[in-house]
């Protein structure tokens, strides 16, 4: 950080650089581009994706604001889908139901702990000649079949954001791709549309979103932890599998068994629980910090209401945005910490809350 303040060179310089040539080696991606925000990411991957007005993307409807707002960002528009009950990722057979002459691309968005079921979702896409992109913003260090989240479509996107997995100081956002074509448009997106050697040309109007190299420089440092962090939130994860599974109020995270050598990454970590908001109330009173993801579906928002869709529509979030709750999950959390939480649920059920 001091040799930043030092040289001056304070977005989009060489401490941005290093970060993606090491995030192109870790995740095997021809094309990381940071930016200022993943969801900034979404919508310039969308756009390099050539994805605009008239055309449809099928997003699920359980997700973060971003994952659908990045669709009508660009013109475009999002068609929601239910979502699998076990693993919060897009029902691959309600995908086939949404697609239309106008759906141009599916966005999968890797939840929580898992990746979506990318083999079907990719053979639809193919069946029906659409790209897929990934809202794949919670799922760095998530692989299958060797293949890093984000490169199991056409393009992905990363968040930094403090709260994620590996999480800057501040915010920020990566693109990877091993797409030459979306690669380069992304990398004009994100300075106004020009190339970086001949600036004041604009092929495109693009937007203002450089990472800054202070968070380059923490993610770079952070970068070096992660995986042993990764492992901390597995061990907490399983603490908290232990110290809930007699509960009969509480559903615990189920990792899906999978043929394609999918890994799981503690992002969060989600119980299903009865009278839900009540717990989240009590454990807040003990001083537990809880988070609710994603109290109301995206169909149901009001800034969605044109698109005609109704309470009802989507049963398994509209169960899930009742239920769900995420536990306190973070590599500094201790095991007795996990433990106390656990009591207090108990405490709860048993006590009538
Ligand atoms: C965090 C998140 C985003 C947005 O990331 P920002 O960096 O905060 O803009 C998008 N989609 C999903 C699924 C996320 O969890």
């Amino acid at each position: 950080m001091d040799q930043i303040v030092d040289k001056g060179m304070f977005t989009n310089g060489p401490a941005v650089k290093e970060l993606e040539a090491a995030l192109e080696i870790f995740t095997g991606a021809k094309h990381c581009i940071a930016v200022g925000n993943a969801t900034d990411a979404l919508i310039i991957m969308l756009r390099a994706a050539g994805i605009g007005p008239g055309d449809e993307v099928i997003v699920p409807c359980y997700s973060f604001f971003a994952t659908a707002s990045c669709v009508d960002h660009v013109g475009a528009r999002p068609v929601f889908s239910d979502i699998d009950p076990v693993t919060y990722s897009l029902n691959a057979t309600d995908i086939e139901a949404k697609i239309t002459k106008r759906t141009k691309a599916i966005m999968p968005v890797h939840l929580f702990t898992q990746l979506a079921d990318m083999a079907a979702i990719r053979e639809i896409a193919d069946r029906h000649s659409l790209m897929v992109l990934e809202d794949s913003a919670e799922a760095i260090s998530m692989f299958c079949e060797g293949k890093h989240a984000g490169l199991l479509g056409d393009a992905g996107v990363i968040s930094f954001f403090p709260t994620k997995t590996l999480g800057a100081i501040g915010d920020g956002g990566l693109v990877l791709t091993n797409d030459g074509h979306i690669a380069a448009q992304a990398r004009r997106l994100r300075i106004h549309g020009q190339d970086e050697h001949t600036p004041y040309i604009h092929h495109m109007a693009g937007y203002n979103s450089r990472m800054d190299d202070i968070q380059a420089a923490v993610l770079l440092v952070r970068f070096g932890f992660l995986q042993q962090e990764i492992a901390r939130r597995a061990h907490l994860a399983a603490c908290y599998d232990r110290g809930l599974s007699d509960l009969s109020q509480v559903r615990t995270p189920t990792i899906r068994e999978r043929a394609d050598a999918a890994n799981s990454v503690y992002y969060v970590y989600l119980i299903e629980a009865e009278r839900r908001d009540d717990l989240a109330a009590y454990l807040t009173r003990q001083g537990i910090g809880t988070e609710i993801y994603y109290p109301y579906p995206l169909h149901t928002q009001p800034c969605f209401a044109h698109l005609g869709y109704r309470p009802g529509d989507m049963p398994h979030a509209e169960r899930a945005a009742e239920r769900a709750i995420g536990l306190p999950m973070y590599p500094d959390l201790t095991e007795d910490q996990v433990d106390e939480v656990c009591r207090w649920i108990h405490q709860f059920y048993e006590s009538g809350g």
